[in-house]
């Protein structure tokens, strides 16, 4: 059975073969009986799940060591209280505001630390990014925030900033939520990284949180005992309840990650190799089109999120009429930008966005 492509922002399209496993185990899982859904978290069974998806993703990511991987709750918008919560101590906190979520970042650390504004690329419409030897960084800062991908708005940090060669010894953190597992990353410049699962990871519900050792046990003591790094890693991400549906999802996602291959790469960077195809594919027609435009400048264009315009606006419905129709869903951009998004994530294919683009050619021509 074909499936429409499906190019929401989040929750997002994931792998049909991730799904169709998922379908196959649904009343009882490896013959135990339960569906995963009905396991205690803390038997043998979902212990096998939890091992397996932790080793997986330290695997696909290349996590060191030093790096805890928290499976926690409350999505990306939790994390923007729990991370000043755990790494503030109440004191300064740099932001960099590229968009709609670091935006909504900083205004939330105000309630636990003194967030101050490092750099913007509000002058540009949030299309640009501040060049890393332009911001302000203080001595006294306890952490750099970042979001690495700013889905809403299309733009993405090509290299994570190196803040030790920027005179700062802050840690780093980022919210990768839209892009986690897109590309590889350089652990030695991350002190702390957050996403949702349900951009590219698997259903909404999991919240991955990867910690440098060092940060944990630092939580101001109004911290929620269940947000507490230091709290969660001792207790093997099992502190309360986790959410275990949404964790054997994400594990299975993971396998399929680990199953990709673009010649002689897998797993991330073969997802990487792929993703940048699929990218200059959609740029490469949006640039060479006389209908449709995209505003981000060209190095700083995410490969997830691809916003664009029409540049006859009244055709908006039309287009998004004719694209369900072809079997190409959720094309609508965020309210708060208008015009269209194209979301691209792990799991659309290659194919899909081929068949995007063939749809915004046609769509063009009938209409010239
Ligand atoms: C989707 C998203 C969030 C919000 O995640 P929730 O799970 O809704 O809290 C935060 N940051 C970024 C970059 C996102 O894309």
């Amino acid at each position: 059975m074909a499936r429409p492509f499906n190019f929401s922002a989040g929750p997002a399209a994931m792998p049909a073969e991730v799904l169709q496993q998922a379908a196959d185990d649904m009343l009882d899982w490896h013959g135990s009986g339960m569906s995963v859904m009905e396991m205690s978290h803390r038997g043998k069974e979902f212990g096998t799940i939890m091992e397996s998806a932790l080793a997986d993703l330290r695997e696909l990511l290349a996590i060191p060591e030093n790096f805890h991987i928290l499976f926690m709750q409350g999505g990306g918008l939790a994390e923007n209280a729990i991370v000043p919560l755990n790494l503030s101590r109440g004191g300064q906190v740099d932001f960099v505001v590229t968009g709609s979520w670091s935006q909504k970042s900083i205004k939330e650390a105000a309630r636990y630390a003194q967030p101050a504004l490092a750099a913007s690329n509000a002058d540009s419409n949030h299309t640009t990014l501040p060049e890393p030897g332009s911001w302000k960084l203080a001595a006294q800062a306890q952490y750099v925030h970042i979001c690495s991908n700013e889905t809403i708005h299309g733009v993405e940090f090509h290299e994570l900033p190196d803040l030790k060669a920027l005179g700062s010894d802050a840690p780093l953190v980022i919210d990768f939520s839209s892009h986690v597992a897109s590309r590889t990353i350089d652990w030695s410049r991350v002190g702390l990284a957050f996403g949702g699962a349900q951009k590219n990871l698997g259903p909404a519900g999991l919240t991955l949180v990867v910690v440098r050792e060092d940060l944990l046990g630092h939580a101001l003591p109004i911290c929620p005992s269940a947000f507490d790094y230091k709290t969660v890693s001792a207790n093997g991400s099992m502190y309360n309840t986790p959410p275990t549906y949404s964790i054997y999802m994400a594990g299975l996602t993971f396998q399929w990650l680990k199953r990709q291959t673009e010649g002689e790469l897998s797993g991330v960077a073969a997802m990487e190799q792929r993703n940048i195809a699929k990218a200059s594919l959609l740029y490469d027609y949006i640039d060479s089109s006389a209908l449709y435009l995209n505003k981000v400048a060209r190095d700083c264009r995410s490969r997830m999120n691809v916003p664009f315009f029409l540049r006859d606006e009244a055709l908006n419905d039309a287009f998004l009429a004719g694209a369900k129709a072809a079997g190409l869903l959720q094309l609508k951009g965020h309210k708060s930008v208008g015009g269209m998004r194209a979301s691209i994530y792990n799991a659309m294919p290659l194919e899909g966005v081929q068949a995007l683009v063939q749809f915004m050619r046609d769509f063009e021509k009938t209409r010239a």
